[in-house]
């Protein structure tokens, strides 16, 4: 039997329970890697644990410090971290509440901030003793930097942050065995979405105008960003550092 694309790889991921981490837990289990799958919603985790037996679940808030500790002395060094949590809130500058302001950067962009500082030691002596290199996958998204989107403000702006974040520890530990890359999807069919579907004004035209501005005429399912993750999960992707890579469908064209 051919040896999986990500044999002998320890993967961490939040916001696993649903969604595109779900799917990216389940991509790296068939892909021969150990995955600790993370969330807050145990129950949800839970039912992914009965589906690979390579996916060992655990509680995690990415919001507190102390939980984020626990998981890293349990997992010990690892290979990579995929930072998938993340939330959208709705509105534009003056609509947004500061509060939504400020969930958004702890949740979207602190958390990473947490984990990196939790996980990174441990990934550098890893990839040292192994004469390999970690990799570090932090979730953006295409409104961002990238491309401004209506009623994006504080998500958009949060996303920029990751894509920023991820730069500057590229910079810093390019030479001491860490690759770290922002991953950017278009609008992707998760359940989150399908909750900002259901509570627009008419669902059905929310829905409508979502794949209206998605080219191909679609929206990415989760199985159409998971190969991308897989790949920056493993050595394939040993030159490549320090890039916001988009898989949007044309949006960006
Ligand atoms: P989702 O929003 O459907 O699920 C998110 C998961 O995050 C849930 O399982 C939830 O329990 C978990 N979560 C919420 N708060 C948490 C916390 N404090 N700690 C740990 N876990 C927590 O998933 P999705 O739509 O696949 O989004 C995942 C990521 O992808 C997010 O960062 C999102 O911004 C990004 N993204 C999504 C899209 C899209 O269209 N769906 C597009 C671009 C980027």
């Amino acid at each position: 039997m051919q040896a999986g694309r990500l044999q002998g790889k320890t993967i961490v991921i939040t916001a696993a329970a649903q969604g595109i981490g779900r799917a990216s837990a389940l991509a790296c289990a068939r892909e021969g890697a150990q995955v600790w799958a993370t969330d807050i919603n145990a129950q949800l985790l839970e039912a992914l644990a009965t589906e690979h037996p390579a996916i060992q679940v655990a509680v995690l808030d990415v919001r507190s410090e102390a939980d984020v500790a626990t998981l890293a002395s349990r997992t010990g060094g690892i290979d990579v971290l995929f930072n998938c949590a993340g939330i959208v809130t709705n509105g534009s500058v003056l609509e947004g509440s500061e509060a939504d302001w400020d969930l958004s950067f702890d949740l979207n962009v602190k958390s990473m901030f947490r984990m990196v500082r939790a996980f990174l030691p441990g990934m550098l002596a890893r990839a040292q003793a192994q004469g390999s290199t970690a990799s570090l996958i932090n979730m953006a998204s295409m409104a961002s930097s990238i491309k401004g989107f209506p009623k994006r403000c504080a998500y958009g702006a949060t996303k920029a942050a990751v894509i920023g974040l991820t730069k500057s520890l590229a910079a810093d530990y390019v030479t001491a065995g860490l690759r770290a890359n922002a991953l950017c999807p278009g609008t992707v069919d998760t359940p989150s979405l399908r909750g900002r579907i259901a509570s627009a004004a008419d669902p059905v035209q929310a829905e409508k105008d979502f794949i209206a501005r998605q080219p191909m005429g679609r929206l990415a399912t989760v199985d159409d960003i998971t190969p991308l993750v897989v790949y920056l999960a493993s050595d394939e992707s040993r030159f490549v550092t320090g890039q916001a890579l988009l898989v949007d469908g044309g949006v960006t064209i």
